[in-house]
């Protein structure tokens, strides 16, 4: 290692807060499908930025709204519109269908935004209705509320007391639901795939089933599509599959390909918030509006969505071709949201020696390995993460 690079990881490894057992690297550059650490070692990256960079690394578009919209506006607060503001709301809300929306820079905040909504329509609408049903597995923000959310196994031991008013139920079992909703209901949020549980998908008739039960109690049904959304799974938004449409619908990790942004969008009849009642600094700010448009945009122009269900079908096939040799159980997923199991609980080892290897690749559990590249991979580089991923398997799992 260069003595450049050892400085810099001392440094890391004593001033920045612990939050995480991080590789050994710090990453400098990126384009395309490829990152290089500051030892100039390229890294192909299937984990995507967290299945954010929808158009690879340092994209073009990016640079450009990024210096044009600087040069013009950075900022002007929250206390007024400003012209990238209306340009992405007219963008997404003409996408969705959904008349209205709130931005955020983070995924936490766009499903804070959307619990404080449910809450709102409960007190104005439902006599005082606060509870909101979610999923166990499910994963939904680190922030306080979000946390409570989480359906995530041990979760609600941290950070106690817990924000109340949520309540959990099993993944795709519509009568947990029913027998869960009662008068203090006021939401059901869920995930269409559970990302971080580890790429689990509803059923087909759980979510038709669940869209009715909402409709019928006249609850809110929200999608968290934070890692779903914007083309991952190979249509725009991961509901299109399904042909149901969420009262309220939460965007992160792709709208901004990088830059933080999020958004909460809602039906005009849940346009409910009144003055103060929710906002944030950086609601609408004109740098993240302008790189959202121009990302959303380029998604749409180059047809992405649908390239993301074709090199899914590819990476699933490559999958199958290797799964006896290995293996491999349940390979899954959407688009370029894709998981298998290994055979051993050995996930951890493998992203690190895969790493070595110079593949990124993500283990959201012990025994799962989760691809969420970007939007942009071609078949060559699904070819060459494929020889990466068999040669360190051969050297780990073979006897
Ligand atoms: C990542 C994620 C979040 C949280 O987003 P942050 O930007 O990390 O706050 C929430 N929900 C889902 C489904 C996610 O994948």
């Amino acid at each position: 290692m260069d003595p450049y690079t050892d400085e810099l990881l001392d440094d890391a490894n004593s001033s920045i807060l612990f939050i995480a057992n991080r590789p050994q690297v710090v990453m400098e550059h990126g384009e395309g499908m490829y990152v290089w650490d500051t030892e100039g070692k390229r890294y192909l990256d299937f984990i995507g930025g967290w299945a954010v960079t929808c158009l690879g690394h340092s994209p073009q578009v990016i640079s450009d709204a990024l210096l044009k919209q600087s040069g013009k506006l950075v900022n002007v607060s929250p206390a007024f519109y400003n012209k990238p503001m209306v340009e992405f709301a007219r963008l997404l809300t003409k996408l969705t269908g959904l008349e209205r929306v709130f931005f955020g820079s983070t995924g936490a905040e766009a499903n804070e935004s959307a619990i404080k909504l449910a809450r709102k329509y409960g007190s104005v609408h439902k006599d005082g209705a606060y509870e909101i049903i979610t999923t166990n597995r499910s994963f939904h923000g680190r922030s306080l509320a979000t946390m409570a959310a989480t359906g995530k196994a041990g979760w609600e031991q941290m950070f106690t007391p817990q924000v109340p008013g949520f309540v959990k139920v099993p993944f795709n079992d519509i009568e947990a639901i029913e027998r869960a909703i009662n008068r203090k209901t006021c939401a059901v949020l869920v995930e269409l795939i559970q990302g971080e549980g580890g790429v689990y998908e509803v059923s087909f008739a759980y979510i038709q089933e669940l869209r009715k039960l909402c409709s019928e109690h006249g609850i809110l049904l929200i999608f968290d599509e934070i890692q779903t959304g914007i083309g991952r799974t190979g249509s725009m938004f991961t509901y299109e599959h399904y042909g149901v449409l969420p009262d309220v619908l939460t965007l992160a990790k792709g709208i901004g390909g990088g830059f933080p942004l999020s958004a909460m969008l809602a039906k005009e009849a849940y346009n409910l918030f009144d003055a103060g009642d929710q906002g944030g600094t950086y609601t609408g700010q004109p740098l993240a509006m302008a790189v959202g448009y121009a990302v959303v945009h380029e998604v749409i122009r180059r047809n992405l969505p649908q390239q993301a269900a074709e090199q899914g079908m590819y990476v699933l096939n490559k999958l199958h071709e290797i799964q006896a040799l290995y293996g491999l159980t349940h390979i899954r997923g959407k688009g370029l949201l894709l998981a298998f199991d290994l055979p051993e609980p050995r996930g951890t080892e493998l992203v690190s020696a895969c790493l070595q290897a110079g593949l990124l690749i993500n283990s959201p559990n012990p025994s799962t390995i989760r691809l969420m590249p970007a939007l942009i991979v071609t078949k060559d580089e699904i070819n060459e993460m494929m020889t990466i991923l068999c040669r360190t398997m051969d050297q780990l799992f073979k006897k």
